[in-house]
C-alpha cells in the first residue's frame, strides 16, 4: 500500500511518452503517405504502447492503491490510468491478434474498390453516384458496390467482437460493450433512456422531415413512395441530409480556406497559425480521404489533416478539425501529463461540431466569406433547416448504430444480418432491399476500427448545443450572431471554462461547471425545432 503516486507517475511517464509521440507520429505519417513500411511501423508502435498497458504488476499496483489522502489531481489520474490499464489488460498473443486483425480489416477498407459497370470504383465516386444521379439502376449498383466490402471483412469483424469480449468477460464484465463504457465514464441505461429521450422528443419532426424527403425523392425518381429504396437516399447509409436549393459551395469558390480559418479564429481570440504551418490540407495520391486533428506528445504538436476543395462541405470540416486543435493546443499549461488531453472524446467533438456548424451561418458568410448581408440573411433560413435535417438523420441513424452495436456484442451469433434490417426499417424508415441477406452492417468501420463510440457523435451534438445556448444567453451582449462568430470572449470562456481543465474534470462534470448544469437534450432539441421552423 502506498499513499503517495507522484514517483510511480513519474516512472509511468517516462516510458508512456516516448511510445505516444513514436505512435501518433507513425500513425500521421500512415494516414498522409501510406506504405507497407509507414503501416508496419505504426501497428508495431500500437503494439508497443498496448504491451506497456497490458503490464499485470502494474494493474496489481494500481488497485493495491489506498487514494482516500490523495490530493484531487492525484485520484482522478489513478482513476483514469486504473480505467486504462485495465482496458489493455491482454496477453501478447491477443494483443498480435487484435492489433494485426484490426490492421487489416482497415487496410481492406482503405484499398478495396468494387467493380461497378466493369470498373474499380473508389468510395467517393459511388457517393456521387448516390449524391446527384437520378438514374434508379445505377444507384442501385452503386449502393450494392458500396455495401460488398462488408463481405469481405465479416469474418474479421467478427472475430474481433470475439476477442473483445473475451478479454471483458475475463476482467468480469458481460461482454466488451459494456466495459467499453464503463471505462470511458458512461453508463449504459442512462446513455440508452438519454438518447431515447431525444428520439422521442424530435419524432414529430422527424415524421414530417422524412414525409417531405419521401415525397420529394418519389417525384425525382418517377416512382411511387411506396417504391422508394434504400438507394434512392443520398448516401450509403442514409447518413446525411441531401443538399437543397441554395448552392453553398458557389460562395467557397476562389476563397482560401486557410485564411477564412486564420481569420475566424484570430477573432475569437485563438491562433491556429503553428497548426495550420504542421497541417497536411490538400489531396494527394496515397493519403488518408477522410479529415482529422492529432496532438503527436501532449506538448501541442497539434496536426490537421484535410482534402480540402473550395467547398462548404471543406470549409465546415476545416473549422471542425481546427475545433479540435485549439483545445488540444490550448489545454491548461499547469496541468500534469496524465491529465493533459480533453475529458472525453464527447467534449473535444461538442467544440468541433461548435464550429464546424458556422459554415452555412449567416454572420459567419458575410463577416468572412463576403456574403452580402442581406443575401446571407435570405439563405440563411435555408442553411438552419439544413443543419436541422442533418441532426434529425444523426439522431436515427446513431439509434440504429447503438442498438446493432450493443446486440452485436451480446449474442455475436444472432441473425445480425435480419437484425441490421429491423433496426433501419424501425429508426430510418427505410426498407430492407427485396431478397437482400448480406452483412450489410459489415460495411460499416465504426463497427470494426472505433468499436463503442457513435453515441458520442450524438452526445457532441447535444453539448455544442447547450455550449451555444450558454454563450448566448451568458457571455455575449445579445444574441446577435456576429458576436459568436467575431468576439473574443468566445475563445476566452471556451480557453478557460473547457479547454484549461484538460481531463481533470468527468465529462458531464465539465459540462456543469462550464454551463451551470449538467448535459441537458432540451437546448439540443429546441434547436432543432427552431431551425425546422
Ligand atoms: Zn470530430
Amino acid at each position: 500500500m502506498t499513499n503517495d503516486i507522484q514517483p510511480f507517475l513519474s516512472a509511468l511517464r517516462a516510458r508512456v511518452e516516448p511510445l505516444e509521440i513514436e505512435m501518433s507520429d507513425a500513425w500521421w505519417q500512415a494516414n498522409v503517405s501510406a506504405s507497407e513500411e509507414s503501416e508496419m511501423r505504426a501497428g508495431n508502435a500500437q503494439k508497443a504502447i498496448t504491451r506497456l498497458y497490458a503490464d499485470k504488476a502494474m494493474f496489481e499496483t494500481l488497485r493495491g492503491m489506498d487514494t482516500s489522502r490523495f490530493e484531487a489531481d492525484h485520484v482522478r489520474q489513478h482513476y483514469l490510468l486504473l480505467n486504462t490499464v485495465a482496458g489493455n489488460q491482454m496477453e501478447d498473443a491477443v494483443i498480435e491478434e487484435l492489433v494485426d486483425t484490426e490492421r487489416r480489416v482497415e487496410s481492406a477498407y482503405n484499398t478495396y474498390r468494387p467493380e461497378l459497370l466493369g470498373q474499380p470504383t473508389g468510395e467517393n465516386a459511388l457517393r456521387d453516384i448516390l449524391r446527384v444521379s437520378d438514374d434508379s439502376e445505377l444507384r442501385r449498383k452503386a449502393w450494392e458496390a458500396s455495401k460488398e466490402i462488408g463481405v469481405h471483412v465479416e469474418k474479421d469483424v467478427l472475430r474481433l467482437v470475439e476477442i473483445r469480449n473475451q478479454e471483458a468477460r475475463r476482467l468480469g464484465y458481460a461482454n466488451y460493450y459494456q466495459m467499453s463504457l464503463r471505462l470511458q465514464e458512461q453508463d449504459e441505461e442512462t446513455l440508452f433512456a438519454l438518447r431515447e429521450e431525444v428520439t422521442k422528443r424530435t419524432e414529430s419532426l422527424w415524421r414530417s422531415y422524412k414525409a417531405d424527403l419521401d415525397t420529394r425523392l418519389a417525384a425525382r425518381f418517377k416512382v411511387t413512395i411506396d417504391e422508394l429504396q434504400a438507394w434512392h437516399y443520398p448516401d450509403p447509409f442514409f447518413q446525411e441530409a441531401p443538399t437543397g436549393e441554395t448552392d453553398f459551395d458557389a460562395f467557397y469558390k476562389n476563397k482560401n480556406l486557410e485564411t477564412l480559418t486564420t481569420n475566424f479564429f484570430d477573432a475569437i481570440g485563438l491562433d491556429v497559425r503553428d497548426i495550420l504551418a504542421r497541417s497536411d490540407l490538400y489531396e494527394r495520391d496515397n493519403k488518408c480521404q477522410h479529415a482529422f486533428c492529432i496532438t503527436v506528445g501532449r506538448y501541442g504538436d497539434v496536426r490537421v489533416l484535410c482534402n480540402c476543395n473550395e467547398s462548404e462541405r471543406w470549409m465546415g470540416t476545416m473549422l471542425h478539425e481546427f475545433g479540435h486543435a485549439v483545445y488540444d493546443k490550448y489545454i491548461g499549461e499547469d496541468l500534469p501529463f496524465f491529465l493533459r488531453g480533453p475529458s472525453h472524446t464527447l467534449t473535444t467533438e461538442a467544440v468541433a461540431m461548435l464550429m464546424g456548424r458556422l459554415s452555412r451561418n449567416a454572420a459567419f458568410l458575410t463577416r468572412y466569406v463576403g456574403v452580402p448581408a442581406a443575401e446571407a440573411q435570405a439563405v440563411s433560413a435555408e442553411g438552419n433547416a439544413e443543419t436541422a435535417a442533418q441532426l434529425l438523420i444523426l439522431v436515427r441513424w446513431v439509434a440504429v448504430m447503438a442498438h446493432f452495436e450493443r446486440a452485436l456484442y451480446t449474442d455475436p451469433t444472432q441473425n445480425l444480418n435480419a437484425l441490421w434490417w429491423t433496426l433501419v426499417a424501425r429508426y430510418q424508415n427505410v426498407r430492407k432491399p427485396e431478397g437482400g441477406n448480406a452483412p450489410d452492417w459489415a460495411a460499416k468501420l465504426h463497427l470494426a476500427l472505433a468499436p463503442v463510440y457513435y453515441h458520442n457523435y450524438l452526445l457532441g451534438e447535444m453539448m455544442a448545443s447547450q455550449l451555444l445556448d450558454y454563450l448566448q444567453e451568458k457571455t455575449l451582449p445579445s444574441g446577435d450572431d456576429d458576436y459568436l462568430v467575431s468576439s473574443p470572449a468566445v475563445g476566452d470562456y471556451l480557453r478557460h471554462q473547457i479547454f484549461a481543465c484538460g481531463a481533470r474534470l468527468p465529462w458531464n462534470a465539465l459540462i456543469e461547471s462550464a454551463t451551470g448544469e449538467p448535459l441537458n437534450p432540451t437546448h439540443f432539441v429546441r434547436h432543432l425545432q427552431k431551425a425546422a421552423g
